[in-house]
């Protein structure tokens, strides 16, 4: 189908004479959920950074199916590659209703008026939103901003999701619940995901394959063998 494997090779990345990720060599296969897991500062925003396409690396190749993304220098940018991003903050955009921000990826890709109504009512109703439609962010709680900007990120089909630390925010409660509400869509969309996280439960809950990061490399790899967040 439509979704993507993304592949990493040899790729490194600098802050000046800081070496913050150091030849990263990575597949993720089609419709797999990744949990990037490590602590603070190893690098796992600045790998979440390249898939997205807002910064570029200082050497190798990142991919998406057969397209080439990234190489040394280069990117595409972060409109042309199909993704769909969830960020810590929400980045919900307050003065527009929940209906408004989750049909803005589709008002940019000009999609007519009554696929647009029917794509957001659908990815609403995904994340049990469809009551909250004309209401402002500002009159949400942090757990249903955060399924607005999830409806957003699915809202446009894309063959990419990329999380953030998207349950940061929010008290514990909220967490676990929202974790595996995630967890079950992911695994419903069948969407190839990349998840940032320091949290080893959510990845847990949450990955198909946790890679653990640990300064700038890939320390190792393993699969979850029960990621349907039933324990
Ligand atoms: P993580 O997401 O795992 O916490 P980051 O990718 O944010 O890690 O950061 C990796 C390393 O890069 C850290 O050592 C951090 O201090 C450094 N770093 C991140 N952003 C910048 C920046 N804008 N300028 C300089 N160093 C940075
Ligand atoms: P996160 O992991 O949630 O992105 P960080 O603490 O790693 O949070 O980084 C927060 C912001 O600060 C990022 O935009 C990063 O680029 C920047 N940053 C992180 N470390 C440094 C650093 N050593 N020097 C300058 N900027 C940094």
């Amino acid at each position: 189908d439509a979704f993507t494997d993304i592949r990493l090779a040899g790729v490194s990345y600098a802050f000046g004479t800081q070496t913050v990720l150091n030849q990263i060599d990575l597949r993720i296969p089609a419709g797999t959920v990744v949990a990037l897991l490590g602590p603070s500062g190893c690098g796992k925003s600045t790998l979440l950074r390249l898939l997205a396409g807002l910064t570029r690396p200082a050497s190798g190749t990142i991919t998406f199916g057969e397209r080439l993304v990234a190489d040394a220098g280069w990117a595409m940018p972060p409109e042309q590659r199909d993704i769909g991003m969830v960020f810590q903050d929400y980045a919900l955009w307050p003065h527009m209703t929940v209906e408004q921000n989750v049909a803005f990826p589709l008002k940019m890709r000009r999609v007519p008026r009554a696929e647009r109504d029917a794509r957001v009512a659908r990815a609403l109703d995904r994340v049990g939103l469809s009551a909250f439609a004309g209401r402002k962010p500002a009159g949400l709680s942090g757990g249903q901003q955060q399924r607005v900007a999830l409806a957003r990120a699915i809202v446009a089909e894309p063959r990419v999701l990329l999380f953030d630390e998207p349950l940061s925010n929010l008290d514990s409660e909220l967490r676990d619940a929202l974790c595996r509400d995630m967890a079950t869509l992911l695994r419903q969309l069948g969407i190839t995901a990349v998840y940032v996280t320091h949290d080893r439960r959510e990845a847990e809950i949450l990955a198909d394959c946790i890679v653990h990061l640990s300064a700038g490399r890939v320390d190792a790899v393993r699969s979850v063998t029960s990621s349907s967040g039933e324990t």
